[in-house]
């Protein structure tokens, strides 16, 4: 399949490999967003709204779901619902709602992050023992413990049923609640070739971004059982993500889940060729191996800066990402063919030899 032909834009010459956020609704999920039955959701009035999140609900095998703009949005809104101000969260030490969503645990609720190690994004039952206080006043109270899968910062890394399982038992023993952040779970389930709910269930809560891999320009859902999404909704309310006529948007993430789901598949094929291409680019370092649509890559070898590798990558046509230092990122997704990963890797050896 050719980007071209499922769009509504010329073809670009630029290969954006910075992120799968930079899809752009296909025709036909534009054309379904512009069929879609709207209500006001404030309300609990738009069908459209409704029907996406019982079919996230039913995905995630959860009891509710809320449809909310971000999947920021979702895991502030999850940590508002399990936490009181004054209590620490336990998560990866690279875990986006400690590194990427701008202090919110802190200003939003009030919490602490305590972060964990963990080789690919993962902990263990072990690092939350470790790490989680005994009740006595002198301490923070430990009340909530995230998981992200897949990891992003780690390089979309596969946390597997069993290491969630070991990991959710301590948590259970402890008292604890338990949040996934699953903005890309579906790359997870694809990943494992496991149903999404099985990868949900050890979680009292999760959040599905839409506007990554599966392509829907907007939203994402927080799932859980029907008390706490009842709580959530209120929060939804509080933070000012409470919409009206939503259904346009959520009939994109409809749209999305009811088609885009097996070709995610893809994207990983995809970023497996596009690791190959690059490890043999002289200076090249690829870490770790890809498992979903993540390329996390090191040019330390190759003398460059990572702004001025990136500079030079774009001349050639490629976006790549930042991830600190020498490390750049790569990520598949819809708009890129297998087609344009070879363009790829060609432009990103001449860039990176140059
Ligand atoms: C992108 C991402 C988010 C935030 O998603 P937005 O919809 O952009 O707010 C949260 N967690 C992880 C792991 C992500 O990759």
């Amino acid at each position: 399949m050719v980007a071209t032909e499922t769009h509504a834009y010329p073809p670009s010459a630029l290969i954006d490999l910075s992120s799968d956020t930079a899809t752009r609704p296909t025709r036909a999920m534009r054309h379904a967003m512009a069929q879609a039955p709207v209500g006001d959701d404030q309300r609990g009035e738009d069908l459209t709204v409704n029907t996406l999140q019982d079919e996230a609900a039913r995905l995630l095998g959860k009891e509710a779901a809320l449809f909310l703009p971000s999947a920021t949005m979702a895991n502030q809104i999850a940590i508002k619902v399990h936490t009181q101000p004054g209590d620490e969260i336990l998560c990866h030490e690279k875990a986006h709602i400690r590194l990427y969503e701008g202090g919110g645990p802190a200003l939003l609720s009030g919490c602490l992050l305590r972060p964990l190690p963990g080789i690919r994004g993962i902990f263990t039952p072990r690092d939350i023992r470790d790490n989680v206080h005994p009740d006595d006043p002198h301490f923070p109270r430990t009340r909530l413990v995230c998981v992200e899968n897949t990891h992003n910062a780690a390089g979309g890394c596969v946390w597997h049923p069993d290491e969630q399982q070991t990991v959710a038992k301590v948590t259970r023993e402890l008292d604890l609640a338990l949040h996934l952040d699953g903005s890309r779970l579906l790359n997870a389930a694809i990943a494992l070739d496991i149903p999404a709910s099985t990868l949900a269930a050890p979680f009292d809560t999760v959040t599905l971004c839409l506007s990554k891999g599966l392509g829907a320009p907007v939203g994402a859902l927080l799932a859980g059982d029907a008390r706490t999404i009842h709580s959530a909704r209120r929060w939804k309310h509080v933070f000012g993500g409470a919409m009206r006529q939503a259904g346009i948007v959520a009939a994109g993430g409809l749209y999305a889940l009811r088609h885009h789901l097996p070709r995610l598949r893809e994207d990983h094929q995809n970023a497996v060729r596009l690791a190959e291409g690059l490890a043999a680019i002289p200076g090249v370092y690829l870490d770790p191996a890809p498992e979903t649509n993540l390329v996390f890559f090191d040019i330390a070898g190759t003398g460059l800066s990572g702004p001025a590798a990136m500079e030079r990558l774009l001349a050639n046509g490629v976006r790549a990402s930042g991830m600190g230092g020498t490390r750049l990122r790569f990520v598949t997704h819809l708009d890129v063919s297998a087609a344009d990963i070879e363009r790829a890797v060609a432009a990103t050896g001449q860039a990176l030899r140059g």
